[in-house]
This record gives C-alpha cells, sequence and structure tokens, in this order.
C-alpha cells in the first residue's frame, strides 16, 4: 500500500507547497520513503525530484520545495510490497526519454511485472530497481515512436494487477486507475488547480472540493486546456476495489468510491453486533485506533456502554511495518495500554479490524486479563485473513496467517478469549454497501483476479 498525490495549476501558481501538504495527510499510506517530481510550464520541461527516506517530514525538505516554482507536480508514499525496501525503490520515478521527461507515482502491485521485465531485459532493457513500477517506463521507452500519452495507453494495456497512478508527461498530469479499480483515486479542484489523490483526506487538506472518484480503467489527462477522459483498452469481467481499504487502510475521514470510510466501518460493527451478539457483557471497546469505529457501531447496536478502556500512545507508527518478530511482539507493547481500574471484574467485548498473525489480539487480551478482566470476547470486524494478497499490501504468507492455520475455535483458545468471532463476507459486503462483483475480497476467500491474462506483446 502507498498513497499517491498530484496538483496541476492552470494559472501558474506553485503546487509544491500543495503535493507536500497532500502527502502528509497519506502518510498512513506508507512511511517508508517519500518523494516529489515536477517541471515547470515555462521551463525546458525537465523533471526534477526531491526524495528521501522516513516520514514526509524528515524525507523531504519543505522549506525548500515552498521556495520553488512548479505548476504541476506528483509525490508518493511508499510501504514496500514489490521491490522490498531497498531505496532505489522510492518513488516517484523519473526518466527523460527519446520522447520527453515522464515521472509516476504507483499505488498497487503489478501481478505480471515479472513478465514483462523479463521480455524488456530480453529486448536490452536496464532497470534500475527491483520494483514493479519501472516496466511502465521502459514499456514506454520501447514505443518512442508514438506520442508519450499513446505510449503510456500501451503500456497500461499490457498490465494485470493493481495500479493506482499520478504521473507527470512533460506538464501534462495524468491520473490512471486500473480497470479493475484495485486502489481508490479521487480528483479534486480547487479554484484553477486540479488534485489527485489516493483518498479524499488529501483533498481536503488544500481545500479543495471533490469532483468524482476516477473510475476503474479511466485515464485522465489534465492540462491547460481541462480535463480530458481516456480508457485503457481492457476489458475486465468484473471490478476489483480492495475490501479492505474500508476495513483498515484508509483513514475514515475519506470517501471511497462514494462510500464514507467512516460509515462502512461503524456498519461493520452493527452487522457483527446482530450475528454474534454478546449479551452478557459490561462494555465494548476498540483496539485503537483502527478497531475503534467499529467498537462504536457494535456497541449502538448491542445497547452496551462503549468506553476506551485500551490506550494507545500516539506516537508509535503502525507495528505491522515493523520488520522482525520481536520488534513487533515488543510494539504492542509499547503501544497500547489498558486501564486497569476500569477493567478490573468486569466482561468486555473487545472489537478489532482484522486479525493477521494474531499477535496483537493474543498480546491485549493477555494484558486485559493481567488488569483483572472476568471475560474477553473478540469481534473482528472482517472475515478471517486466510490468503495473501498480491495487489500491493505485504500480507504474509499462508503458514504465518493464523486464520489460515487453524479454524476458529483453535484460534479463540490460542489468543485466550472467551469467544471469537468474525464478521462474514457476506455482511461485510452489505456494509460496505457495493455491489458484490464489484469488490476483492481475495484475502478472505482466495477468489483472485481472473480473465484478462491474455494479450500479444506487440510494442
Ligand atoms: P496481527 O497482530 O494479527 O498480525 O495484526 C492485526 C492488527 O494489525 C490489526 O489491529 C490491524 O489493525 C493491524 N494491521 C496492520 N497492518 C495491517 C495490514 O497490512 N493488514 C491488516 N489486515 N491489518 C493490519
Ligand atoms: Fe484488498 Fe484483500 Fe483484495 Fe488485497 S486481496 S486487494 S487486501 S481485498
Ligand atoms: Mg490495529
Amino acid at each position: 500500500m502507498c498513497g499517491v498525490f498530484g496538483a496541476f495549476s492552470k494559472d501558474g501558481n506553485s503546487v509544491l507547497e500543495d503535493v507536500y501538504l497532500g502527502l502528509y495527510a497519506l502518510q498512513h499510506r506508507g512511511q517508508e520513503t517519500a518523494g516529489i517530481a515536477w517541471t515547470d510550464l515555462f521551463g525546458n520541461k525537465n523533471v526534477h525530484a526531491m526524495r528521501g527516506s522516513g516520514l514526509v517530514h524528515t524525507a523531504l525538505d519543505q522549506k525548500a520545495l515552498s521556495s520553488n516554482t512548479a505548476n504541476v507536480a506528483i509525490g508518493h508514499v511508499r510501504y514496500s510490497t514489490a521491490g522490498g525496501s531497498d531505496f532505489s525503490n522510492a518513488q516517484p520515478i523519473i526518466a527523460n526519454y527519446a520522447r520527453g521527461s515522464v515521472a509516476i507515482a504507483h499505488n498497487g502491485n503489478i501481478t505480471n511485472a515479472t513478465a514483462i521485465r523479463n521480455f524488456l531485459e530480453n529486448r536490452g532493457a536496464i532497470f534500475q530497481s527491483t520494483g514493479d513500477t519501472e516496466t511502465i517506463l521502459h514499456l514506454m521507452a520501447h514505443q518512442s515512436h508514438k506520442p508519450p500519452l499513446d505510449a503510456l495507453v500501451g503500456a497500461l494495456r499490457l498490465l494485470r494487477g493493481a495500479y493506482s497512478l499520478a504521473v507527470l508527461l512533460g506538464n501534462r498530469l495524468i491520473a490512471a486507475r486500473d480497470p479493475w479499480g484495485f486502489r481508490p483515486l479521487i480528483i479534486g479542484q480547487r479554484g484553477e488547480v486540479t488534485y489527485v489523490a489516493s483518498e479524499s483526506c488529501a483533498l481536503d487538506i488544500v481545500g479543495a472540493e471533490i469532483i468524482r472518484d476516477v473510475k476503474p480503467g479511466e485515464i485522465l489527462v489534465i492540462d491547460e486546456k481541462g480535463m480530458k477522459s481516456l480508457k485503457i483498452p481492457v476489458t475486465p469481467r468484473r471490478k476489483h476495489l480492495c475490501a479492505f481499504e474500508y476495513v483498515y487502510f484508509a483513514r475514515p475521514d475519506s470517501l471511497i468510491d462514494g462510500r464514507s470510510v467512516y460509515g462502512v466501518r461503524k456498519a461493520l460493527g452493527c452487522y457483527l453486533a446482530k450475528s454474534s451478539p454478546c449479551g452478557k457483557a459490561d462494555m465494548a471497546t476498540g483496539l485503537p485506533d483502527s478497531g475503534t469505529i467499529s467498537a462504536i457501531g457494535y456497541a449502538e447496536a448491542s445497547e452496551l456502554p462503549y468506553e476506551k478502556v485500551i490506550v494507545r500512545n500516539r506516537y508509535v507508527g503502525r507495528t505491522f511495518i515493523e520488520p522482525t518478530q520481536r520488534v513487533r511482539d515488543l510494539g504492542v507493547k509499547i503501544k497500547l495500554n489498558p486501564i486497569g481500574k476500569m477493567i478490573d471484574g468486569k466482561r468486555i467485548v473487545v472489537v478489532d479490524d482484522s486479525i493477521v498473525r494474531g499477535t496483537t489480539v493474543q498480546r491485549v487480551i493477555s494484558m486485559i486479563r493481567d488488569s483483572g478482566a472476568d471475560e474477553v470476547h473478540v469481534r473482528i470486524a472482517s472475515p478471517p485473513v486466510r490468503f495473501p494478497c498480491y495487489y500491493g499490501i505485504d500480507t504474509p504468507t499462508c503458514e504465518e496467517l493464523a486464520a489460515a492455520r487453524m479454524d476458529t475455535e483453535t484460534l479463540c483458545r490460542n489468543i485466550g478469549a472467551d469467544s471469537l468471532a468474525y464478521i462474514s463476507v457476506e455482511d461485510m459486503t452489505e456494509a460496505i454497501g457495493l455491489p458484490a462483483p464489484d469488490l476483492c475480497t481475495a484475502c478472505f476467500t482466495g477468489e483472485y483476479l481472473q480473465g484478462g491474462e491474455d494479450y500479444e506483446m506487440d510494442l
């Protein structure tokens, strides 16, 4: 999972600080590297970039950016999946090729990147990074007989899997979303400036209004003439909007494909309360921050008091980005602490958004028990995660996924809960409120993207 942001100003005002702020609002989507690339309207159209490791404010020099002028820019926050955490995979990636300058910021994971890479390497391409995004640049460079926009369309036609892109082509801003719509992408406007962002929370920070989501399979070309919509020439059998964006990844103040993430999370909790009630409990609580909103929904629907009895240290990042099991184990303790007095002698329902390895919930239950709780019932606002994600989320292999290794009863015993229940795929789909065939639920069901794999490598 990564975040992308882009801005184009018709009146020539600099957008670099806007992009910085947009990335700041998308920080939850990636904390490993941050970068911005820009060209200027009146200059020689060379592409420039600033990239660094870590969070936006350490990776990028805000002062230097705001003293620079560029009317078009894109940015990226990276969370490593394809290509690993090597700094050569920091984005945006940039190139000056035969037909001009290109910069690309990519969220998602291209599933046929290795096949394309092999094909291109056999034709002499030399890759700079280990990531999948660079394949797009090479596919374009191999079509230098076409104008850059046609070369980009020709490249995207060959890709399978997930990509939400912000691209600079000379001084045009391009937004593109794969035909399956895996990752979100939205367009906004403030005065003469048009924005593209992974999530609408990044439009809020720059004071932009939502125009609309980029449609699956759509390419939007934004320049001084306005916005033009093109279609990626691939016909998908169905859409695959990532259900987990609503469950966990996106910020609750975002709207994705017309649905409020907050509203969905609350609804998940309500459905869970109906399917897996816990009548004898004294209170419901959520694991902060990811379980909180569903816990509020659960409490409301089951008429239990909602209490915030687990406190999160605000300065600790999300534990999943820490690499080793040991650090991960420690991470939970550093991050979350129960309020003993509130818990002592109580029967508690603990709601979280998901169980992946099972480390978080196991640790928390043991802390809650140490604080004197009588009963601990766990309710999970997503179905069991049994399969890895190949579309831009760094989920562990099946062997590490708690729900792939054990049935619910065994897992319940393992994490030390009095009861454990998940929401069903059907209820999750209803809570999201999009038609089932539009949603990707592969990590719950194993139903991966089918079809559209066959194509001729004719460049
Ligand atoms: P576990 O400890 O079971 O491996 O992780 C589950 C917890 O990690 C949940 O509280 C969830 O909010 C959080 N989490 C962090 N990163 C991810 C991710 O990439 N996918 C999912 N499903 N949950 C994650
Ligand atoms: Fe989202 Fe799961 Fe599909 Fe990956 S497999 S895109 S996390 S729903
Ligand atoms: Mg969590």
